[in-house]
């Protein structure tokens, strides 16, 4: 636990531990300890079933506390993440398995990137383009160290990535013969389609990622390369690379805290996301600061508090409250029966989580209306 003497609720923090909900300084976001719980525990209780390791995607809490969770509650092998300083924020806090999922092509970050090794952690990261082998090997070997490569494939999403199976044969085998880096097998994510509505359209998406990962696998073994990881997945898909007899790692992030974007998304009995599947387990928690006009209320948490590049955010429980325009500081809901009142609190199911938890500083933990825990967002703002 946090020593959390001399700090100022309000200004260095907005509630400590044992503080009633109803106490804590907005806005500011909530989790609810319980649902987040549940939400690890299915996912992990899926992994197992599906045969897979799973490592978290850790870019959408950016927390230590929340990965330990995930890995002690439910069994994740590691982390992702996809900045140098979030790794490093995540090996300084004990996590010592960590893959970068993306390019670190800087020279100066691939230098920080191998010094994370001398840490004792397990370090991983993304390759798509062979200049960056061997600037990869420099470091590694001017500090000793031994760093993970997965070679990086396009299946499907457009973004970056190698295509094709002799591509990625070409890359493995130059990290196969650069000293002080390891071939440790494929990156596969196709996000693209993580939040398509219909699951049909998935898992169309999925078996074309299937064809193209099974065909440089066996391309690779073809030529005496074992993949350690097969790694991708996201929370609106990981059921079908799972299933697929070839991923091995899924690397889902948002299934923990959810938000109203993948709230949306069906599963593949039709049912939405939020309808039993995942728990909304992360809150902005606002509070109601003028009610002039009696069917509009404005409250305290507007760009600066919640990311709307996926929609605006839902309020949670109160369905006749929408939340109509976000500003700066101001959000604006319309309360057609004028049930709110000055200083009322609300929770709002923010529209994309990563982005928002990206914008506070702490984690307010809850449980039975009492603040349970504060942690610290410990990779917040670090996008270096
Ligand atoms: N893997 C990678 C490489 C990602 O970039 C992301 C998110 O964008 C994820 C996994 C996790 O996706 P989700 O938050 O949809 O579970
Ligand atoms: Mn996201």
């Amino acid at each position: 636990m946090m020593d959390f003497s001399g700090y100022d609720v309000g200004y260095d923090i907005p509630a400590l531990p044992g503080m009633a909900e109803a106490a804590v300084q907005t806005p500011c976001l909530v989790l609810d300890l319980d649902a987040l719980e549940r939400n690890i525990l299915k996912m992990g209780d899926a992994a197992r079933a599906l045969g897979v390791r799973h490592r978290v995607h850790g870019k959408m809490h950016k927390s230590v506390d929340v990965a330990l969770l995930q890995m002690r509650l439910g069994g994740a092998c590691g982390v992702c993440c996809q900045k140098v300083s979030e790794a490093e924020a995540f090996v300084r806090g004990g996590i010592m398995d960590v893959l970068v999922s993306n390019q670190v092509t800087d020279l100066a970050k691939i230098d920080r990137l191998a010094r994370l090794v001398l840490r004792g952690a397990r370090v991983i990261v993304c390759v798509d383009d062979l200049s960056n082998v061997a600037n990869l090997s420099a470091a590694a070997l001017r500090h000793g160290v031994i760093v993970e490569c997965l070679v990086e494939m396009d299946v499907g999403a457009g973004r970056c990535g190698v295509r094709g199976a002799a591509a990625v044969v070409a890359l493995a085998q130059a990290i196969d013969a650069a000293d002080g880096l390891r071939f440790a097998g494929v990156q596969a994510y196709q996000g693209a389609m993580q939040h398509l509505t219909l699951f049909a359209d998935r898992k169309a998406a999925v078996e074309v990622a299937v064809i193209e990962v099974r065909a440089a696998v066996a391309a690779l073994a073809a030529v005496g390369l074992a993949c350690d990881i097969i790694g991708g997945a996201g929370t609106g898909s990981y059921p079908l690379e799972g299933a697929s007899g070839i991923y091995n790692e899924l690397q889902c992030g948002s299934y923990a805290f959810m938000d109203a974007d993948y709230g949306r998304v069906l599963d593949q009995d039709g049912r939405r996301f939020d309808a039993g599947v995942w728990e909304n387990a992360l809150f902005v928690l606002t509070s109601v600061m003028s009610h002039v006009r009696a069917d509009w209320a404005v409250c305290d948490a507007g760009l600066k508090a919640l990311a709307v590049d996926s929609g605006l955010p839902v309020v949670a429980g109160r369905g006749q409250l929408i939340y109509k325009a976000a500003s700066d500081e101001h959000g604006e809901m319309s309360d057609p029966d004028g049930i709110l009142r000055i200083n009322d609190k609300l929770r709002l199911v923010p529209g994309h989580c990563d982005p928002t938890c990206n914008l506070h500083d702490w984690f307010v933990g809850v449980r039975g209306g009492v603040v349970e825990v504060v942690w610290p967002i410990s990779a917040r703002g670090k996008g270096y």
